[in-house]
Formats: structure tokens, C-alpha cells, sequence
């Protein structure tokens, strides 16, 4: 398989993120990204080869999925260095309650996934687009969809159900958890590297732009902090996290309408909402404003209430891994949310931790900072369809 590659795909609705693997041994070759992919905008093509450090940056004419797809492929001979893509593999945010891990793209998976596009309006529209202008455009290559939902199927009926009437249940309104190929590679590095912790229970905080939280037993998924969108649970950089739902009613007696509450809550939100700075981490740490203090403030206070809640249904913990842009960097963040926590066996190497250390903690829970690689999950799914 030494001369065959395997493209993988996280496709946005205004970007498309690419890798390209060798599929003999899955070395990344090359990372790149397409931005600004929309009508009425300057979209760029960036494309790094992570061999030789070949770089190329420019504008592209195309404004829309399958337009992109045209122009990373014009860079067939940079991408592939004379590989044939053997597979292609795409993450997709939804699969429902049918897809409990990787799956063939093929015209009625993807008519079947179409159907839960209202699930996931902001995601699922833009990964399909993709699956289909990837499939046009390799027509010989495997097309794999990697699910973020699916490394949750494994969630109990009590942490899968709203207190509904139950038709709704039946009809897909459930608790998917999403974030899955970031736990599945966690979950797996666990294994391989710590794998009496990988036995045990551990808590996963994926805290990025997007943001949750998965408690991990023997390795498998059994809760997560979002729940049927991909906006429940902890505050995120524009996502409001959990909110009562009496706020989207009195919303809606004030005139708002569907469109306008998924704006608010998607874009105007979160750290950006709170603090009226910036959804960037990095700007509120900078700031000296009492304002982005409390938007931090926030975000700290859910993920230990949330680490609370995971740990009794855990029944106790043994691990604690932080990932994401913000679980791999702030020493801030992990230091505010691990204090105070001896009760529950939570003490933190200080020094490790304003270091970034893999481990940071001195306690009996392992404190870890593990950093998460979903593009090679997704590799590997393609890898083992081939
Ligand atoms: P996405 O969910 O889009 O993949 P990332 O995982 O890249 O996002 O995380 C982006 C977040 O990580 C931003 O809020 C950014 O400010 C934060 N971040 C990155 N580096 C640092 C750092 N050194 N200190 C604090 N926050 C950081």
C-alpha cells in the first residue's frame, strides 16, 4: 500500500480542512485548509507538506464545496507526490442513532444522513456537500463518514433520554454527545499508553472553540456534556451551553424567531457573549477587564460542576485529561479548575502544569494533557476499510 494515499475531510460551512496519510503507515504528509468559502468573499487555499515544508498560499476562485474541491485537487502533484488516493474520509457531525461507527458514503448513506440535516443545520449541510464533492471528484477512491456521534452509542438509556413524552425518543430527540473521533482518540492513546487508567474512570475535558466533556469507563463512552446539539452543556467560544429551556420560550414571546435564537445562541454567545471582548481564550486571559475574568470565571465553574456530576456517575475517578486548544494551552484554566479538588483526589503538579507536561498532577487522580489528533482517527477508519 506503500504508493497509495488517504485524504481526510473536515469540511465547515465556510472552510475545508484536509490531510493527506500515506496508508502504508499513516504519516501525515500534509495539512491544509480552505477559508472564506462563501459567496461574495476572497476564499484562500493554504497547503503545508509536512516532508520537504513546501508551502503554498493563494486566493481561489470558488464558492462553494464542490468549486473547493476542484482547486486543492489543481495541487494533485504537491499533495499526493504520486499516490493514488485510495480513500477519502470524512468527519460528519450527526449520524443518528444508526451509525455507531465508521461508514461507507454511498448514495443512500448519504440520503439517509441528509435526513438529519435539522439536527445539526450548522454541520451536518456542509459535510455532506463535501462527502458528495469529494465523491465527484475521486470517483475511484473509498469514501468513509467518520461520525462524532457515534463513539457515544455506547451511553446508558439514562444519560441517552430527555424526560419527553417518549415519542419523541423514538423520533431521534435524544442525548447524541458529539466530539466523538476526539474521545475515540483519547480513549485509544489511554489504551496504548496508560492502559491501567484506560481500565478505570476518567473524565475527558475537550475544550476548544467547541467544548465538552466525556466520562470515559473502561474506555467507552458512558455520558457526555452535550447532548441533541452540538450547543448543550459547557459554555464555548459563541455556543451558550446549557441553558433552561424557559429562556428559548420567553425568546420566543419576545418575537424572536427560530433563525434569530440559533444566531444568538451559535454566534453571539459563550466566552464572546460574556465577556464582549473576544471568543479567543487567549484575548480574556490578556485582558484586564473584570468582564472576561467573569467570562473565564464561567467557563471554570461549569466544567467542575460538570466533573462533579460525571464522577458520581462514574462512581469515583482515576483520570482527568485535558485536550483542545484551551486543554492543551491554559495553564490557567487547568490550575482554576483543578483547585480545591484534594476532596476528590485532584492535586496538581504546579510546576508540570505551567509547563504543559503530559502529566501535571501529584495526587492519586492522574492529571493529564494529552493532545488530540481527530484527522488520524479518521485515518485509521479509512485505513481499515481498505
Ligand atoms: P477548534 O474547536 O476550532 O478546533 P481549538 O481546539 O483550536 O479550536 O481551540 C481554540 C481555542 O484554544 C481558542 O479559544 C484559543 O484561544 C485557545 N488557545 C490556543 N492557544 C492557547 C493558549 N496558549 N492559551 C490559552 N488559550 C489558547
Amino acid at each position: 500500500m506503500a504508493e497509495q494515499a488517504i485524504l481526510t475531510i473536515n469540511a465547515g460551512s465556510s472552510s475545508i480542512k484536509f490531510s493527506v496519510y500515506d496508508a502504508g503507515t499513516l504519516t501525515e504528509t500534509v495539512s491544509g485548509i480552505v477559508e472564506s468559502l462563501a459567496p461574495n468573499r476572497q476564499t484562500t487555499l493554504s497547503i503545508k507538506r509536512l516532508d520537504n515544508g513546501e508551502k503554498l498560499s493563494e486566493a481561489i476562485d470558488a464558492n462553494d464545496h464542490a468549486g473547493a474541491f476542484v482547486e486543492i485537487l489543481r495541487h494533485g502533484a504537491m499533495l499526493f507526490a504520486g499516490r493514488t488516493v485510495a480513500g477519502v474520509g470524512h468527519r460528519i457531525v450527526h449520524g443518528g442513532i444508526d451509525y455507531g461507527g465508521p461508514a461507507p458514503l454511498t448514495e443512500d448513506s448519504l440520503r439517509a444522513l441528509a435526513v438529519l440535516e435539522p439536527m445539526a443545520p450548522l454541520h451536518q449541510p456542509h459535510n455532506l456537500a463535501a462527502a458528495r464533492a469529494a465523491t465527484k471528484a475521486l470517483p475511484d477512491a473509498i469514501q468513509i463518514g467518520c461520525f462524532d456521534t457515534a463513539f457515544h452509542r455506547t451511553h446508558p438509556w439514562v444519560n441517552d433520554t430527555f424526560a419527553l413524552p417518549r415519542q419523541w425518543y423514538d423520533k431521534g430527540v435524544r442525548r447524541y454527545g458529539f466530539h466523538g473521533l476526539s474521545y475515540e482518540y483519547i480513549s485509544g492513546t489511554l489504551q496504548e499508553t496508560e492502559p491501567a487508567l484506560a481500565a478505570g474512570r476518567v473524565i475527558v475535558c475537550h475544550l476548544g472553540n467547541g467544548a465538552s466533556m466525556c466520562a470515559l469507563k473502561d474506555g467507552r463512552s458512558v455520558g457526555s456534556t452535550m447532548g441533541f446539539s452540538a450547543l448543550d452543556g459547557l459554555p464555548m467560544g459563541t455556543r451558550c451551553g446549557q441553558l433552561d429551556p424557559g429562556v428559548l420560550l420567553y425568546f420566543m414571546d419576545q418575537g424572536m424567531d427560530a433563525r434569530q435564537i440559533e444566531t444568538l445562541l451559535y454566534h453571539e454567545s459563550g466566552l464572546k457573549g460574556l465577556s464582549g471582548i473576544s471568543n479567543d481564550m487567549r484575548d480574556l486571559e490578556a485582558s484586564d477587564e473584570s468582564k472576561a475574568k467573569q467570562a473565564i470565571d464561567y467557563f471554570v465553574f461549569r466544567i467542575r460542576r460538570e466533573i462533579g456530576g460525571m464522577a458520581a456517575v462514574l462512581g469515583g475517578l482515576d483520570g482527568l485529561v485535558f485536550c483542545g486548544g484551551i486543554g492543551e494551552n491554559s495553564a490557567r484554566v487547568r490550575r482554576e479548575v483543578c483547585q480545591d479538588m484534594d476532596w476528590l483526589g485532584i492535586e496538581l503538579d504546579k510546576v508540570a502544569n505551567a509547563d504543559n507536561q503530559r502529566q501535571i498532577s501529584t495526587g492519586r487522580v492522574r492529571v493529564m494533557v494529552i493532545p488530540t489528533d481527530e484527522e488520524v482517527v479518521i485515518a485509521r477508519a479509512v485505513k481499515a476499510a481498505l
